[in-house]
């Protein structure tokens, strides 16, 4: 995950987000934040693609990638279709990273009639990416780790997320955990 070209304003920002839709959703600041929660709060609808029926070799094929657990339609109300088959921590981590492009804002891919493809901002990718970290794991929730002296283990299971993301929110934020 590069995040070289993200401000330091902007990294403020995605931990005040993180703090405002938890606020919303009357949680505490280190509560664990589920990506279905969040979504039905922004509106946005949850599809498995077993839910609606939809070949998974076929979108593949419009994302150029075979790794993705989670994709976002410009819809009305936005759509997220998702992969039931991946893990729980890979789910959320990918569905966080669609609601922060919900979040921020940022224009929907649009369909590349050339490459056949969905075309992708890198850097909406970046901050998507930075937001969805934030969401799953807040700096307040780090903290909260630490203080208690919970493992990089327990924490992940207490945010729902990855041994990997846990270790990578510790490196973003300066905060080491047991
Ligand atoms: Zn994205």
């Amino acid at each position: 995950m590069s995040t070289n070209s993200l401000s330091f304003a902007f990294r403020q920002r995605c931990e005040s987000i993180a703090t405002e839709q938890r606020y919303l959703l009357k949680k505490l600041a280190f509560d664990p934040l589920p990506a279905i929660d969040l979504a039905n709060i922004l509106g946005a609808h949850l599809q498995s693609t077993e839910q609606i029926g939809i070949d998974v070799d076929a979108l593949n094929e419009l994302m150029g990638a075979q790794n993705w657990s989670a994709m976002l339609f410009g819809a009305n109300p936005p759509m997220i279709i998702y992969r039931p088959d991946h893990s729980l921590a890979r789910l959320e981590s990918d569905l966080m990273h669609e609601l922060a492009h919900i979040l921020l804002k940022h224009p929907y891919g649009r369909y590349d009639p050339a490459t056949g493809k969905i075309s992708k901002n890198s850097q909406h990718e970046h901050e998507a990416d930075y937001l969805g970290s934030c969401l799953q794991i807040p700096r307040r929730g780090m903290q909260w780790a630490a203080q208690l002296g919970l493992t990089i283990d327990q924490t992940a299971l207490h945010f729902c997320a990855s041994t990997q993301m846990v270790e990578w929110r510790s490196r973003m934020t300066g905060i080491r955990l047991l």
